[in-house]
């Protein structure tokens, strides 16, 4: 399929070359170099995080923060259900078990009585769990609050997976700074991009050297060559950290393009009985990633929006399948109701591109209205 308007494609400042020019004019073609201290300066900078380290991916990103948290085989984790496969797989690459978590209506994302019943559940077998993930879906902050509020009762260390949130607050405080650790991406769809890579961010210095050691291949600081632990190639280049030094120029903007669509699209079909926005609450501002929306219709499913739109050109995408019904991890626990499928069944994300144009968005708009009043004829 060849789409005229895509999902979420990415969108160059201009100022980007200028610092791949000086990767290149200084020869720093390799995983360390000046970009990359100056693009980790700005990240603290920008989300107000005490220290950060740029990877190659989030989801390394994801498994540096359970490896610097010292989770192992046969530890518990607890995990939003309703998200992206990378935030669950690491946790399985360190040879944990993810327990999944159901969402909340308001944000969709983990729900904090679900959580509590699970931190209680494995703490009465004695098996507290050794952390919880939670995801800002789309952009949208979780229910900080309650959720740090239940991870310093019950001592158990928190993981924001703020892969999709950079640029979302809460209560005036930017997402990935709420938990021990946080995480970015950087991947080609994201709101900013190095074309590919992550971040990890905390107000810990030893989390972020103990996840630095290790992304570099836990080479020993000594004078011969020395290894006591196994580690990973997870830096990022510094040519792509050149990349995100452009991108992170224009955050500010990117955020503002992105809120913008969502409050174009909110204008003009909150009136269409059948649609429901993801909205959040008062102390939550999402960077609108996605615009994400339910549409609670009979005889229409998500597919058949998908569907009529792609014939039109226009890329949408569902909302992700949750986690605990994946072949993949649909035989481990699972906490909560039944949220996520909901949202998953009844849920689609439309265009939602920085560089979307007003005529652009109100072509997407008028298609989807005609889909959903049925005017238009599906294939
Ligand atoms: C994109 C994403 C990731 C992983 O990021 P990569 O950079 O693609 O490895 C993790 N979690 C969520 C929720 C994401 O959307």
């Amino acid at each position: 399929m060849q789409y005229k308007i895509h999902l979420s494609p990415p969108h160059m400042s201009g100022r980007e070359m200028k610092y791949v020019q000086q990767a290149f004019d200084t020869n720093w073609i390799a995983p360390v170099g000046p970009n990359i201290d100056a693009f980790e300066e700005g990240l603290c900078r920008y989300t107000g995080s005490r220290h950060a380290l740029a990877v190659s991916s989030g989801t390394a990103a994801i498994h540096l923060a359970l490896l610097a948290l010292g989770i192992g085989k046969g530890d518990i984790v607890l995990c939003q259900s309703l998200t992206f496969v990378a935030t669950a797989n690491p946790i399985m690459y360190v040879g944990a078990t993810p327990v999944f978590i159901d969402s909340e209506p308001v944000t969709w994302n983990m729900c904090p009585n679900a959580l509590e019943d699970a931190i209680l559940h494995y703490a009465h077998l004695g098996q507290k769990p050794k952390a919880v993930i939670v995801v800002h879906l789309y952009g949208m902050p979780a229910m900080l609050d309650e959720t740090v509020y239940l991870c310093k009762k019950h001592e158990v260390p928190l993981i924001e997976d703020a892969a999709e949130a950079l640029g979302s607050e809460y209560r005036g405080r930017k997402a990935g700074t709420f938990g021990d650790i946080g995480v970015l991406s950087f991947n080609g769809n994201k709101i900013i991009t190095t074309s590919g890579g992550g971040a990890m961010l905390s107000d810990h210095a030893h989390y972020i050297e103990k996840a630095r050691f290790l992304a570099t291949q836990a080479r020993e600081p000594v004078g011969h060559y020395e290894h006591r632990e196994i580690g990973y190639s997870y830096g990022m280049s510094n040519v792509c950290a050149g990349i995100g030094r452009g991108q992170l120029e224009v955050i500010d903007m990117r955020v503002r393009q992105r809120r913008a669509n969502f409050f174009t699209y909110q204008n003009a079909l909150s009136r269409i009985e059948s649609i429901h926005f993801q909205t959040g609450n008062a102390d939550m501002s999402s960077n609108r990633w996605l615009s994400a929306l339910q549409i609670k219709r009979e005889h229409l499913s998500p597919e058949d929006i998908l569907m009529a739109l792609a014939s039109e050109g226009i890329e949408c995408r569902r909302t992700w399948k949750p986690m605990h019904c994946q072949p993949i991890y649909k035989t481990l626990p699972h906490f909560g109701g039944s949220v996520s499928e909901s949202l998953f069944e009844r849920g689609i994300c439309l265009p939602s591109g920085s560089d979307l144009t007003y005529a652009r968005l109100a072509d997407i708009i008028s298609k989807l209205a005609a889909v959903i009043r049925n005017k238009h004829r599906l294939q």
